[in-house]
């Protein structure tokens, strides 16, 4: 359990202006619950409940009669349910610039991916702001408090302090935010030139993003994790002094493995293994890596995961888009790994709705394993605990309860495609998937009403369809 924390961790964060908050003091009460979803350790479902939060912390939790507010900022959740707030374990926000980008609409992973690369070559950090401001309003009106972003791309010419402009973009909406500074050294057919950088300048911009952004306190808002893309990009020096710098300055290792069948094939004939095992023979074993996608492993390597008690972000509407394969979510889990959740790149989901990932993530477990495998409650344990604990934040996040930060997501009781559910929290899952009324962060309101406060959303989508079609458009003129 995390000990509540007097100061906000950004009050006086030395570093990186942008993700700087003026602290949340003062009392939030939310009242009128309707079910609030705990995931506590005895994942209790409380009727008729409150919050009570403070500094940011929750102080108690309680069923029944609220306790006085006097002074407290009161939300009335109007009989809703209340979930933790969820957590986004694996993204590529700048990809929503090419959302179902019609030349790539229909293929698998590595021609998808080959035929998105041209687009961005000359990207800029002012395309990746607006691209993550619009990531981050989906995140946040579909109950994420808590997301990450594998940013890879940086276009070799050009691409100065790419990444800070995410965390600029994420802290100006409020929304907590873990910055994997992704890479690729070895240029592929997919891969130019053009898309790779040194490892020198990779390992020395990690370095910079974590003195600049980095907070490793409890209630933080803003991290960043080491993330090479995949093993046919980047040599094993590349995950080997990654995991080096990242142990040494106490940061988490994030990238793609065992995603496609192809790319398994292609790591035995190139590299003489299988890449879960060249990449732990290069340092990436432990409780500090998560996987995304993490589909084709065999018995041995679901094993081996479990008893390094890595993670596995999980990224099922990606997945069936693709076509990619079904991920052994139950038996990673019985094995001891974590299982989360991920929205993966807009250019493969292609929408950013995180209740909606839990949701396809049952259904998916469904279609393989049979309507036992997977219920609503164990969907929500992935998009909530199974999330905090795989970005490194199981002590401050991911449940509701005294001592955790106040990350809460606040849903409508039912809408039009839930409406006369007998088991509201059943249905949230199991029905169409619905937005937030309210979101609170660090016990600051960051949604009310069904809107993202501080953005006008009008002109942010429109400067991002502009920046989309300067995309497509360029692509035509080759
Ligand atoms: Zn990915």
């Amino acid at each position: 359990m995390a000990k509540p924390n007097p100061s906000h961790p950004s009050d006086d964060m030395p570093r990186g202006g942008a993700a700087r908050h003026a602290t949340p003091k003062g009392r939030l009460l939310v009242r009128n619950i309707g079910h609030l979803v705990t995931m506590d350790a005895s994942r209790r479902v409380l009727k008729g409940a409150w919050v009570l939060a403070e500094d940011g912390w929750i102080r108690a939790v309680g069923e029944g009669r609220a306790p006085r507010a006097d002074g407290a900022e009161v939300l009335d959740a109007r009989g809703g349910i209340v979930t933790p707030g969820m957590v986004n374990t694996h993204h590529h926000m700048f990809q929503n610039l090419a959302r179902a980008f019609r030349p790539i609409s229909n293929l698998p992973l590595l021609p998808w991916l080959a035929g998105h690369i041209p687009l961005w070559r000359r990207f800029t950090p002012d395309d990746l702001f607006v691209a993550t401001q619009v990531a981050c309003v989906e995140l946040m009106l579909s109950g994420c408090t808590l997301t990450s972003d594998h940013h890879y791309l940086f276009p070799r010419d050009g691409a100065g302090d790419i990444l800070d402009a995410g965390f600029h973009a994420a802290a100006a909406l409020g929304i907590r935010y873990v910055g994997c500074r992704g890479s690729v050294n070895q240029p592929s057919d997919i891969m130019p030139e053009w898309s790779t950088q040194d490892l020198d300048v990779i390992l020395a911009d990690c370095d910079r993003l974590h003195g600049r952004f980095h907070d490793a306190r409890p209630g933080s808002m803003a991290q960043v994790a080491f993330a090479p893309c995949t093993v046919f990009g980047c040599s094993g020096e590349h995950y080997r002094e990654s995991a080096r710098l990242a142990r040494h300055l106490g940061a988490r290792l994030h990238t793609h493995c065992g995603e496609t069948i192809p790319e398994n094939h292609d790591a035995v004939e190139r590299l003489g293994s299988r890449p879960l095992a060249y990449m732990a023979r290069h340092g990436w074993e432990g409780d500090d890596v998560w996987l995304a996608h993490g589909i084709h492993f065999t018995d041995a390597e679901v094993r081996r995961l479990g008893r390094a008690r890595m993670g596995v972000a999980h990224c099922p509407v990606s997945n069936m888009r693709l076509g990619s394969g079904v991920c052994r979510v139950n038996d990673l889990r019985a094995a001891g790994a974590t299982v989360s959740l991920g929205v993966d790149g807009s250019a493969s989901n292609d929408s950013g709705h995180l209740l909606n990932e839990a949701r396809a993530a049952l259904l998916l477990t469904r279609v393989v394993h049979g309507a036992g495998a997977m219920t609503p409650e164990q969907a929500l344990e992935l998009a909530t605990v199974g999330g905090a604990r795989n970005l490194g934040r199981e002590a401050d996040l991911g449940s509701i309860e005294p001592g955790k930060c106040a990350d809460l997501a606040v849903f409508p009781s039912s809408d039009l495609f839930s409406n006369g559910a007998h088991d509201p929290v059943h249905g949230l899952v199991l029905c169409h998937a619905r937005n937030v009324d309210a979101l609170v962060v660090h016990g600051r309101v960051r949604v009310r009403d069904g809107q993202v406060l501080g953005v006008e959303l009008g002109p942010l989508l429109e400067r991002h369809r502009r920046t989309a079609r300067r995309f497509h458009d360029g692509l035509k003129k080759g």
